[in-house]
């Protein structure tokens, strides 16, 4: 007797699966990954075999047999890859196995089928008919002359001369044509950026990485790659190259890209080099596209796939690479459950396909600099120089002018003067922070969130960050009537107001997710940046990512610390990347540039090394720090978040949450808190913090305790989540 060892997909935590089901002969071929319709308890559910046995604990009599098999399912590799995820970031079986199946399969049932596209031809009594006196309607005939020419038509091209499905029906009915139904994939569209050279010659560094790589892919040691060089340095060809050399190995590649929106250029290069080899998986696709797109990997049919995150669960067999690129990306951590980091999921799945691993980044995450080999491009492709980069301390009595600093306006003025463009960046969008009385003090808070509220001043709104609450920009307080209301800090609205005035008549751009709110409107601002003479582009960090402008010879960074005053032993390494990237992008081109860094702190060895484009420098210095205060990559860092709308609750449930981990952790991992965060989405938070030599052991003590915590009927109303690597 065949029994399948079943996953239901449902997120209950309270389950405890597989489940047994026995397989009847007349179910077909199953196997592990394939997807069973179930009855499970009253319900009829999907669920995934994850095993298949040949005999079972229970008595038969109280085995029950599935109701049907899917088509669709996933390998048994990629079934070991989900359930590894749920373990390894304690979220559900389901949650993990989600993510390897068909796009759409889930709870709610089957995702979109294949499309079909009908098409008609002439049979030989049609041919007679059209040519003998058989009485023919007026749209019949049109049919049948339309399709006197050579072969088959579309049915959509025969809709536009007048002759609709039930015509086509008519004349299938009568024996003069025969209709064909076949498959047709929905591509989605690839925004061509005017992708450009094919192949150069890769230079002696480019060559050495690909070496190394390739000699991963064959079998030899060292199956992952750090690949470090600055935007402009060539790491893309070698990507590209890469790719080939599976390709000819008979082996796929997924290239993973922070964001598609932001890399337009990478997916045309890749397009443009591999064609309808190419398959893209990301979220602005329409359900049928990521069904086919899927679909086409997992037939072989493409066997290159670029995307984001998710991209590194897509279906390919015989993989041979997986690039990670801008390797440093805070969204390669998926935010929802399961919250996996794509950049771990790449390197289980290339060790499991015996894959290589290509992390690049002109800024590469500590943990990456220190775990893997490296191999560095240290020159631009161009030979062009990195720009000199100057720093701007804006503490009190530093020249400074409100957000703006003198040399700023000074060096933006010379813009306008001698040509060419200019890029400001502050990660901050609206108009101002924050909002207060003069009068009586009152500051104006998010009633759901514990932070200020910003003033967008375009819509005339002050608007929360985090929940989206919004209400009417006050002209008095309405605690004491005064009008005197004052407004603290810039965001991009206001900068970009100011830098009107700084460099009139010229045109300033303004992209941040304002904005850029309506689909499309983000590329459209770069194009029409891109294509005036001259002009200012300002925004949060969307304008430092993803693409270049030979043309700008200014590019300048307000607030560069404000990442350091976040209270999180990240803020270094964020801090570097966000001025590092954007130095490192400008002055390309035949012009060179130069760089401004305004910040109140301009002694931090973050914004130092970035400034000396010093990666080296920053990482060594801060991997001592890490090393010291034992941080990652010296630790494992994980976070349980327990939420509720009373603070009480919210405060019991950590503190019973503590203390059930605590009875669980083996000796020498520290358990910090429960700790409060600020209230978020009218739900009071409490956190807590481990810090462990050794991950396994702390990840499944946290697993058990949520699992068991779960199930308690105290904690009703509580919301626990955990975060295994938080960023
Ligand atoms: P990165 O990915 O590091 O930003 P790219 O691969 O995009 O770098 O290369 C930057 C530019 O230099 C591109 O226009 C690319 O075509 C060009 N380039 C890269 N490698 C070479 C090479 N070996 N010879 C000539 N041009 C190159
Ligand atoms: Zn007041
Ligand atoms: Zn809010």
């Amino acid at each position: 007797m065949a029994i399948a060892k079943v996953e239901p997909l449902l997120t209950t935590r309270a389950l405890r699966g597989p489940f047994d089901y026995r397989l009847p002969a007349s179910l077909g071929d199953v196997g592990v990954g394939s997807v069973l319709r179930i009855p499970f308890g009253r319900q009829r559910i999907l669920g995934v075999v994850v095993d298949v046995a040949e005999t079972s604990d229970l008595p038969p009599e109280r085995l029950a047999e599935p109701l049907e098999a899917l088509e669709a399912g996933a390998t048994p590799e990629m079934v070991r890859l989900g359930l590894w995820v749920a373990h390894e970031y304690c979220s559900t079986p389901a949650r993990g196995l989600e993510l390897v199946l068909p796009p759409g399969t889930g709870r709610s049932g089957r995702g979109p089928g294949p499309r079909f596209e009908l098409s008609a031809s002439l049979t030989p009594p049609g041919r007679e008919a059209l040519a003998g006196g058989v009485r023919l309607g007026p749209v019949q005939r049109a049919g049948l002359e339309a399709l006197s020419g050579d072969g088959e038509l579309a049915a959509a091209e025969l809709q536009q001369v007048g002759v609709d499905t039930r015509a086509l029906r008519r004349l299938e009915a009568r024996g003069f044509i025969e209709l064909h139904r076949t498959e047709r994939a929905r591509r989605p569209a690839i925004v061509d950026v005017g992708a450009r050279s094919p192949r150069p010659e890769l230079t002696w560094d480019q060559k050495v990485a690909l070496v190394r790589i390739v000699t991963g892919m064959d079998g030899h040691d060292g199956r992952e790659l750090l690949l470090h060089g600055v935007t402009g340095s060539g790491k893309t060809e070698v990507y590209l190259a890469a790719a080939q050399a599976a390709l000819e190995r008979a082996r796929g590649a997924i290239v993973l890209v922070p964001e598609i929106a932001l890399a337009p250029q990478t997916v045309s290069r890749f397009a443009a080099r591999f064609g309808d080899r190419v398959a893209l998986l990301h979220s602005r696709l329409t359900a049928g596209e990521r069904r086919d797109e899927w679909e086409r990997l997992r037939s072989g049919e493409a066997r290159v796939c670029v995307g984001p995150r998710s991209a590194v669960f897509a279906p390919m067999r015989d993989l041979g690479l997986i690039i990670v690129d801008e390797e440093h990306d805070s969204s390669y951590k998926q935010e929802g459950d399961p919250r996996y980091d794509a950049r771990e999921v790449a390197a289980r799945r290339a060790e499991q396909a015996g894959a290589v691993l290509v992390c690049g980044s002109a800024t590469p995450r500590p943990e990456s600099w220190e775990r893997m080999p490296r191999s560095d491009l240290p020159e631009r492709a161009d030979g062009a120089p990195l720009p000199p980069v100057e720093v701007l301390d804006m503490r009190i009595g530093s020249g400074r002018e409100g957000p703006l600093h003198r040399r700023t306006i000074e060096a933006l003025t010379e813009v306008r003067a001698t040509g060419g463009k200019a890029i400001v960046m502050l990660n901050r969008r609206g108009w101002s922070p924050h909002l207060d009385c003069r009068a009586c003090g009152r500051a104006w808070g998010c009633p759901e969130c514990d932070v200020s509220l910003v003033v967008h001043r375009r819509d005339e709104r002050l608007r929360c960050h985090h929940c989206g609450y919004a209400e009417p920009l006050p002209s008095s307080c309405p605690d004491c009537g005064s009008v005197t209301l004052a407004r603290h800090g810039a965001g991009t609205e206001r900068v970009a107001e100011l830098l009107a005035e700084a460099v009139d008549p010229l045109p300033v751009f303004r992209l941040d997710s304002d904005s850029a709110a309506p689909a499309g409107a983000h590329l459209e601002i770069l194009r029409r940046f891109d294509t005036s003479d001259q002009g200012v582009l300002v925004g949060t960090q969307m304008v430092g990512k993803g693409h270049d402008f030979p043309d700008v010879v200014l590019s300048v960074i307000l607030d560069a610390d404000a990442t350091l005053r976040f209270p999180d032993f990240r803020s270094e390494e964020r801090t570097f990347a966000l001025v590092a990237q954007l130095a490192g992008r400008s002055g390309r081109g035949q012009r060179g540039g130069r760089v401004l860094v305004q910040t109140l702190a301009p002694q931090a060895p973050a914004i130092r090394h970035a400034a000396a484009h010093d990666a080296e420098g920053f990482l060594t210095s801060e991997l001592e720090r890490r090393r010291i205060l034992g941080y990652p990559p010296f630790s494992h860092l994980m976070r349980l978040e327990l939420t509720a709308p009373e603070a009480d609750l919210a405060e019991a449930a950590a503190q019973l949450a503590h203390d059930r981990v605590q009875g669980r952790l083996p000796a020498g991992v520290a358990l910090l808190g429960p700790a409060p965060r600020f209230r978020l989405r009218g739900r009071h938070r409490r956190q807590l913090l481990l810090k462990a030599p050794e991950r396994d052991p702390a990840v499944a003590a946290v697993r058990e305790t949520v699992d068991d915590l779960a199930g308690s009927r105290t904690l009703r109303g509580v919301a626990i989540s955990v975060d295994v690597d938080p960023q």
